[in-house]
């Protein structure tokens, strides 16, 4: 029987597994699919704390991955949770049709990518359409052609910047007239001559399914309702979040927009599960602030099991 699972490996997660490993309470931590979580698909991260210059978000998720394994942490990787049994305890976590199990769970499943929802958008995944400029911008499709991006925060800047090294020219479709990213992501991409933005723009449709790729995009503006035809030859879109809890639905409580209701610190409606990172959080949801919730979760289910031994 475990002490402690974590699933997840993303900042949360590894940082729930340090300070659970360093509890000796030997974690073991299911990676999902995506091992290192989201941050492996970024490039740079300016902002956690400590590395003056930066670091390469696939970097920074390997060292924590050293680090929690280090102090024994044991990462089961590219498993994945088919189904938890919370009824009782310990709780029973089914890994690749293994049933284990635990007493007590720290989930920190994170977010996922955010659809648009078009039946185009889905037909021509792969086929131009990503969400991840890191993961496939230099593929040879997109190079010197002209690229969309959609969205305008944080991520949509990030994912525009990045292109500017392949494509001839980077449009930004942003729904509104202003962007939602942070000042310096919003300043360092207004000023980037290479990127163009088109504001209170929305994406009706992604062209041509016919054609089996990419060739450009059906727009609206909504303040218009004027349709335009842009070609382009890729469409990344970056256009939020949305939290991954969909295995613990009529579980655990989750808010309307499906996030994780914590009741007190890391603690959920079911003693012994705690939670971190942003499957909980849609209001910070940066690297830091989800290692600190993957260190508040670990406080927090090393105490739980103190409290259940005395
Ligand atoms: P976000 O901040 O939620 O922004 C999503 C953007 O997509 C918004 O501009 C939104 O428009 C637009 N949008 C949402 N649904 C849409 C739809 N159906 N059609 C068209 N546009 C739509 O998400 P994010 O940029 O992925 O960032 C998530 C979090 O990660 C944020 O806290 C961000 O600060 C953080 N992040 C930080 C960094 C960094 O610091 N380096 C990098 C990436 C992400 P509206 O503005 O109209 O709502």
């Amino acid at each position: 029987m475990e002490n402690v699972i974590i699933i997840g490996s993303g900042c949360a997660g590894l940082t729930a597994a340090l300070y659970t490993a360093r509890a000796d309470l030997t974690p073991l931590v299911i990676t999902g699919i995506m091992p290192g979580g989201l941050l492996t698909t970024t490039t740079i991260v300016e902002n956690y704390p400590g590395f003056v210059e930066g670091i390469d978000g696939y970097q920074l998720m390997t060292n924590m991955q050293k680090q929690a394994e280090r102090f024994g942490a044991r990462l089961r990787t590219l498993s994945r949770v088919e189904s938890v049994d919370l009824s009782q305890r310990p709780f029973a976590v089914t890994v690749d049709g293994e049933k284990i199990l635990t007493k007590t769970l720290i989930i920190a499943t994170g977010a996922g990518h955010r659809h648009l929802g078009i039946e185009s958008e889905h037909l021509l995944e792969n086929k131009g359409v990503t969400y991840c400029a890191t993961c496939d911008g230099a593929l040879p499709m997109f190079r010197n052609k002209p690229l969309v991006v959609v969205g305008g925060g944080d991520s949509a800047c990030e994912e525009a910047l990045y292109l500017t090294r392949f494509a001839s020219v980077v449009y930004l479709i942003h729904r509104r007239g202003e962007l939602r990213a942070s000042k310096i992501m919003a300043d360092r991409t207004l000023a980037n001559p290479k990127i163009q933005p088109i504001w209170h723009t929305e994406v009706l449709e992604i062209l041509d399914v016919a054609k089996d790729e990419v060739t450009g995009v059906r727009l609206k503006n909504n303040q218009t309702n004027e349709e335009t035809v842009l070609d382009c030859s890729g469409v990344f879109i970056a256009i939020g979040l949305i939290p991954s809890t969909q295995l613990f639905k009529d579980i655990i409580t989750t808010d309307d927009s499906g996030y994780f209701v914590l009741t007190e610190g890391s603690k959920t409606n079911v003693p012994g599960v705690f939670i971190a990172g942003d499957c909980a959080d849609k209001v910070y949801r940066q690297a830091i602030t989800a290692a600190g919730m993957g260190c508040m979760a670990a406080i927090d289910a090393e105490r739980f099991l103190q409290d259940a031994t005395e």
